[in-house]
């Protein structure tokens, strides 16, 4: 299906926001989408960074150097059409949890997309998440995040709340045993966190994962 592009607005050099009509699109935050030119074959999945009410889709982009697809995007303009398949994935919260059950989310990068879906779709959710990225720059839009829910773990300068790695940090974090987590992004921060909190007692079954590359 084709969807019209709003907007962009771009956060950092290479990461954008493209902002388009939602048109009847229904999903569930945590969903991906398929994304790509029209009548180009070249498609790449992308989280849904708008919450499911929002009268518009939006995702959460970062240019790969050398990339196909994140490049091309990039270059596309306001007004033009874009191809948007799906919704697909299973990384979404279950109903009855959502007000009842305390949340950990981790993310590197623009993982942090379906966690601001999260965020816009359920607004009494009760987490916090943590962010593993190299500069500052990248807390992308983290003013969505009330009562200091957001830690960001920057690993190149000291701007953040912690300077250093997700998974160092996340060594030292106290995890009640009950909490659901959910993981998005790089694979090896998911298998480095998976063991860190297995470690720390929480049960497989309430360890979610969502990787991108
Ligand atoms: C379920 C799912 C959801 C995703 N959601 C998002 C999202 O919300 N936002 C987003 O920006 N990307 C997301 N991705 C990654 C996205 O699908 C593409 O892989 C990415 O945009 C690169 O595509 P490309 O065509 O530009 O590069 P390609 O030509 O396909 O790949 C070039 C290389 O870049 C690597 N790569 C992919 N993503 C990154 C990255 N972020 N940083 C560094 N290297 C990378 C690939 O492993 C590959 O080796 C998601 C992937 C999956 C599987």
């Amino acid at each position: 299906m084709l969807h019209k592009i709003q907007s962009i607005k771009n956060l950092t050099d290479s990461t954008y926001i493209i902002r388009m009509d939602k048109n009847n699109f229904d999903f569930r935050s945590g969903q991906y989408l398929s994304l790509g030119l029209p009548d180009d074959v070249n498609m790449r999945e992308y989280s849904i960074y708008s919450g499911a009410q929002e009268p518009f889709l939006e995702v959460l982009i970062k240019e790969v150097k050398e990339g196909d697809v994140s490049v091309l995007l990039k270059k596309s303009k306001v007004g033009q059409m874009l191809n948007v398949e799906g919704p697909y994935g299973f990384f979404t919260l279950r109903e009855e949890d959502i007000e009842k059950r305390e949340f950990l989310f981790l993310a590197t990068g623009t993982g942090i997309s379906p966690f601001h879906s999260f965020v816009k779709s359920y607004p009494n959710l009760n987490y916090r998440l943590i962010h593993g990225i190299r500069l500052h720059e990248e807390t992308y839009e983290k003013e969505t995040y009330q009562n200091q829910r957001y830690f960001s773990a920057i690993s190149q300068d000291s701007k953040g709340d912690y300077k250093g790695r997700l998974t160092s940090y996340l060594k030292t974090l106290k995890v009640d045993p009950n909490t659901l987590c959910f993981l998005c992004g790089n694979v090896d921060m998911i298998h480095d966190a998976y063991d860190i909190l297995q470690e720390k007692g929480i049960a497989v079954d309430q360890i979610h994962s969502e990787v991108y590359f």
